[in-house]
């Protein structure tokens, strides 16, 4: 069976091609040219539910779509589903992390607990849903270290690590991760479902 996963992230790709293609699943990313949907949700999974319907829609196919974030608590869970956008519609990942640091800051904090949340989402033509989610819990800080992931990988610290996500080599990042959580529990569900469909 083949699935649509609805990212243009070659690595996020990659990510899910691991994991369902042991369910013998064929993980394609979306077709060239093909329209965005607008993310209008107030949680990860309104938006993850709106991206994987539209998609399945207009593809006619199997789609996975994931929405994803970071949570801060001092800053009572933003920027949450405005994480892409914090600092602007068009704003870097720089600006974006800029923003967070300088929040912190004026809130009289150097750090705060932090989590980083996805929800993924499964959907087919006919009409079948399901989704997972997956956390991973650690703090931010206000001094950036390290240059690998993206986002706010260099203010996040995980839990247990000393390190901040753009410190760690990749595949520690995809093995705690929120996003490979997500998508590995997703994978269990669709994996019951394409059993008993047979
Ligand atoms: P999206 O779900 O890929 O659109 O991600 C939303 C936003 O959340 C990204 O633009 C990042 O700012 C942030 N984000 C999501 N996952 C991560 C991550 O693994 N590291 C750093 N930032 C992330």
């Amino acid at each position: 069976m083949k699935v649509i996963f609805a990212t243009k992230n070659k690595g996020k790709l990659k990510e899910a091609r691991e994991i369902f293609s042991k369910l013998g699943l064929t993980v394609e990313p979306l077709p060239e040219g093909v329209k965005s949907p607008e993310e209008t949700g107030k949680t990860f999974l309104e938006n993850a539910i709106q991206k994987a319907t539209f998609y399945c829609k207009v593809l006619g196919e199997a789609v996975i779509a994931e929405d994803s974030g970071l949570e801060v608590d001092v800053l009572n869970g933003l920027p949450g589903v405005l994480s892409a956008r914090f600092a602007g519609i068009n704003a870097t990942d720089e600006e974006n992390l800029k923003k967070v640091v300088s929040e912190l800051l004026e809130n009289g904090v150097e750090e705060s607990p932090a989590r980083y949340v996805c929800v993924a989402v499964f959907c087919t033509p006919s009409g079948i849903g399901m989704w997972a989610e997956g956390k991973v819990e650690g703090k931010v800080i206000t001094n950036p270290r390290g240059t690998g992931g993206f986002g706010y990988d260099p203010i996040f610290v995980p839990k247990g690590y000393s390190q901040t996500m753009a410190e760690l080599p990749l595949e520690e990042k995809n093995r705690i991760s929120h996003r490979g959580k997500a998508l590995r529990k997703l994978a269990e569900l669709v994996l019951l479902w394409l059993q008993k469909r047979h």
